[in-house]
């Protein structure tokens, strides 16, 4: 067992996984789940999603080894002060939000001095959300990033033994540098989702059923990212806006470098591109950062 008591704030697919994958492994002895509305409790206690489900922040952290905040981005600020008076001394403080200087930023001033504070951020995740959602297997093989900021490294090290205990492999980063490489990897591509699958619900000479019977690969994987949750992707742009911006601009000048290419008749450069591309999804699939792999090669569509 690494903690005694985990105190989970917000019971959605993040939590709900964490709560699954700790008692599968035992690395918890007692799971309490806190999440703000009556129908999640609900929910949660109709499952058995943790050992006890409270109606209070107060209730939920006391006596926590481990409190994290499982709540989206722009939640954190009055979660952590709501928690903040009945945080037992020595205890470790984690969050899972996908964007982390603005977590920082929001929560660390929450802190109490002899508690520690180790944000962190699984790179795990599925299109669906709410107390149902979560699985024991969701953190297998995937990728947890820790941004410390000179935390206690007692403390790190026994939240990242927590995290591979869940199946993750553990890697630490510094913040604002974590939010560039998520901008890139996930960011970005899910603004481009939500923007095509936009596009294609305005486009009024397709019809509905058309998008619908024969989407193919290609847009039903963007359909697919595009119906995440509107309030956690909405708090992720709002707080990654530097960053996410920032590879937009980059993104819109390849876009129009394509789309020349495309106007000019340039299919060398159309051919030496997806060449380029295709190099780089090969090395995802070699290190083992997509578990549909088998179909590699196969075209989708
Ligand atoms: P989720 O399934 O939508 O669950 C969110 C939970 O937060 C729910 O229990 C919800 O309570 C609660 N909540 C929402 N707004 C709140 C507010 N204003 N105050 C207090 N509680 C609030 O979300 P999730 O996917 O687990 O995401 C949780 C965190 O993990 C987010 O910060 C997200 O950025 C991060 N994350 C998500 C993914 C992903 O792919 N989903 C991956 C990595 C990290 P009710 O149910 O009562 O409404």
């Amino acid at each position: 067992m690494i903690y005694e008591r985990v105190a989970l704030i917000g019971l959605g697919l993040i939590a709900g996984s964490m709560h699954w994958a700790m008692k599968r492994d035992g690395l918890a002895g007692h799971v309490a789940g806190y999440a703000r509305s009556a129908e999640t409790r609900d929910v949660a206690r109709e499952i058995g999603l943790c050992d006890s489900v409270h109606d209070t922040i107060a209730d939920v952290v006391e006596g926590a080894d481990l409190v994290v905040l499982a709540v989206p981005v722009g939640a954190m600020s009055a979660v952590a002060g709501e928690m903040r008076p009945f945080l037992k001394p020595g205890a470790t403080v984690t969050d899972v939000g996908s964007v982390k200087r603005a977590v920082i930023d929001a929560v660390s001033p929450h802190i109490p001095e002899g508690v520690h504070f180790v944000p962190s951020h699984p790179l795990a995740g599925t299109e669906h959300s709410g107390p149902r959602s979560g699985f024991a297997e969701l953190f297998e093989n995937k990728w947890w990033l820790l941004t410390p900021e000179g935390a206690d490294a007692e403390a790190s090290d026994r939240l990242k033994s927590l995290c591979e205990g869940m199946g993750a492999k553990v890697d630490a980063m510094e913040a604002d540098h974590h939010d560039l490489v998520l901008a890139v990897t996930s960011h970005a591509p899910h603004l481009i989702a939500y923007t095509m699958v936009g596009v294609a619900d305005d486009l009024k000479r397709v019809t509905d059923s058309e998008v619908i019977n024969y989407s193919a690969a290609g847009f039903r994987d963007f359909t697919r990212i595009a119906a995440s949750d509107p309030t956690m992707w909405r708090d992720v742009f709002l707080t990654n806006k530097d960053a996410t911006l920032e590879i937009l601009g980059r993104f819109t000048e390849e876009l129009f470098a394509l789309q020349r290419a495309i106007r000019t008749g340039d299919g060398d450069l159309l051919h030496d591109y997806f060449t380029r591309t295709r190099a780089v999804r090969r090395s995802i699939v070699q290190a083992g950062q997509d578990t549909d792999a088998p179909d590699f090669g196969r075209g989708r569509g």
